[in-house]
């Protein structure tokens, strides 16, 4: 089995190893050491209960990111885009990253860190007509994987536990 380590910019250095003995694209992997899973528990969105994918609107997420998570979805509802998310491919999910390329990468994906989430991703446009809720996923610390080719995808860059809502300020924007 690989066995690697990679230095995170939120969780500092992980080792973890994969199922296969070679390296495979989108393997699943074990953490060994430098990140505890039991920080990725249940957050319920109300926003999502009606939405494709989830569980009744429940996704695992790592505990530091719970509130700003909780607060993008009550702004996307605020602003009145929630109509833009049709649906919720999950969060949670322990693998290698899986490039946008094809090709293989040998570090673990964000979604195995429980702080990345992918939406819409059933569009035939790789998620890109969820576009319009980026600006809040990104006002409140999250990266949208955009610029990677992966529009589906957002990721936690900062994390914001006593998140202020930005739905004012981005309707201001947004005008
Ligand atoms: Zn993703």
């Amino acid at each position: 089995m690989p066995e690697a380590t990679y230095d995170h910019p939120l969780f500092g250095k992980v080792k973890y190893r994969t199922d296969s003995p070679i390296w495979v694209r989108g393997d699943h992997i074990t953490f060994v050491d430098g990140f505890d899973v039991r920080d990725i528990t249940k957050v319920h969105i109300p926003q999502l209960v009606g939405v494709p994918g989830t569980k009744s609107g429940n996704l695992r997420f790592h505990k530091r990111g719970h509130a700003q998570i909780e607060q993008a979805f009550v702004d996307i509802e605020k602003l009145g885009l929630l109509h833009h998310i049709t649906s919720c491919a999950g969060a949670l999910n322990m693998r290698l990253r899986k490039p946008t390329s094809g090709g293989l990468s040998k570090l673990p994906s964000n979604h195995a860190f429980g702080i990345a989430i992918d939406l819409n991703s059933d569009d035939d446009r790789l998620g890109a007509s969820v576009a319009p809720v980026a600006p809040v996923f990104e006002a409140l610390g999250f990266h949208w994987g955009i610029s990677f080719n992966d529009p589906m995808h957002f990721e936690v860059e900062e994390f914001i536990e006593d998140p202020d809502s930005v739905a004012v300020h981005l309707a201001a924007l947004l005008k």
